[in-house]
């Protein structure tokens, strides 16, 4: 295959961001990459920087919605200081029951993912309409969905059930695992060398934890939705079912349609937990270490209950798994929060899992387990873009 350039798309609930490699024959350059971010606020920002890091652009324009957003990337990317992209590559969070392998876009696949907004209603919205525009506004080129869906799709029937009524089920209520993307990037830096038994904790403002036998994914912690699984930035996690129905008589109390309560419950469970919930004070991870030490409790109860549910998480892994032999930390958090991973793991000798505090005092990739410690413990910063070019070259060529 001869040298192409890939445009990677990666939306968020409030960000766009994009990256174009250059790809063959085995070879992958990053050209450039940038964003815009603070879509729905006066202030946003809208960045592009060489593969040097050197910035190109640097504005902080106002950003009222997606579209006004999405048409600085579009003008940018047609502005003949970039290559014009052979391939396209979206990454998306969730195509809902039916759309689970990666594959080429076209416009009724677009329909059928959206759909099924309700699996991932953050993300879904600004991944289709970025889709629809980039059909439009590259014609002939081919647009390909990657999917964070996509790497769990080897879990057992039983990790992926749910326990619920089978008419639910139908409907494809059951677990799919989201992180995807991330999950593949740090076993395919893992290679040739994949641990039999690997656990990766992918910590950001999402976070999420997987457990995985030989490079597939054996079982995973978020669900239905990214809501599911351990507490993150602002969402829940897995909370006991009856609380959603306390919350939701509350609403339902003052509520003017049963669409409405739905919507502010879900607004509870996904926006206002998490950390932010139980600090009442920020779900950035950096906020709340600054109040844990000016004596902040509810900073601190929100950051131990956070340690804990990983700390139980992984406990329930290594008895899935049956052994372990590496623990890798990826994400904004387990790449840089030192204290994080040292309050994860002070409990987990019994596992096998031991710290070297002067080697986990690190930001960035780094083996962080002591010298005697059975199982290794990494940080590994994740690669998704990359991933995503890997799926777009392989798919290009089928
Ligand atoms: P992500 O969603 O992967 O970008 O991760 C975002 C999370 O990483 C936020 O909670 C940040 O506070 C946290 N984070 C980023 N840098 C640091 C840092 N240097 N120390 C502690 N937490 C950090």
């Amino acid at each position: 295959m001869s040298s192409l350039p890939v445009l990677v798309l990666n939306s968020g609930s409030s960000s766009i961001k994009f990256s174009v490699y250059e790809a063959g024959d085995g070879a992958r350059t990053r050209l450039f990459e940038g964003a815009v971010d603070g879509i729905g606020t006066e202030f946003g920002e809208f960045w592009i920087k060489d593969a040097g890091g050197k910035k190109l652009v640097d504005q902080t324009p106002a950003l009222p919605n997606r579209a006004v957003a999405f048409k600085l990337v579009a003008d940018a990317l047609h502005s003949g200081q970039f290559p014009a992209p052979a391939a396209i590559g979206h990454r998306m969070v969730s195509g809902g029951p039916t759309v689970l392998e990666n594959q080429r876009i076209t416009p009724p696949l677009i329909d059928e993912m959206e759909s099924y907004t309700a699996f991932a209603p953050l993300h879904t919205p600004i991944a289709v309409y970025i889709m629809r525009q980039a059909l439009e506004i590259f014609p002939g080129v081919p647009n390909f969905v990657i999917l964070d869906t996509y790497f769990h799709r080897t879990m057992s029937e039983v990790a992926k059930h749910m326990p619920i009524p089978d008419e639910y089920a139908a409907m494809g209520v059951r677990r799919y695992g989201y992180h995807g993307i991330s999950y593949e990037s740090i076993i395919y830096q893992l290679q040739p060398s994949v641990p039999e038994c690997l656990i990766v904790a992918h910590l950001g403002n999402g976070a999420s934890i997987s457990a995985i036998r030989n490079g597939r994914c054996l079982d995973t912690s978020m669900g239905l939705t990214p809501t599911g699984g351990i507490i993150s930035g602002t969402r829940t996690g897995d909370i006991d079912p009856g609380v959603l129905l306390f919350i939701l008589r509350q609403i339902a109390a003052t509520a003017a349609s049963a669409a409405e309560a739905a919507d502010q419950l879900e607004t509870v469970v996904s926006k206002r937990s998490g950390l932010l919930g139980v600090s009442g004070l920020s779900n950035d991870m950096r906020e709340l270490r600054e109040a844990i030490r000016t004596g902040n409790a509810k900073a601190r109860l929100a950051v131990d209950k956070f340690c804990w549910t990983i700390a139980r998480w992984i406990g329930s892994f290594v008895a899935e798994l049956n052994g372990l032999d590496m623990l890798v930390f990826t994400g904004g958090i387990g790449e840089n929060d030192i204290a994080s991973r040292a309050e994860i793991c002070a409990g987990l000798g019994a596992l096998g899992i031991v710290l070297d505090p002067a080697r986990n005092n690190v930001r960035g990739a780094a083996v962080i387990s002591a010298e005697n410690s059975p199982v290794t413990v990494r940080v590994i910063p994740p690669l998704e873009d990359l991933m995503i070019v890997n799926h777009v070259v392989r798919l290009l060529g089928e």
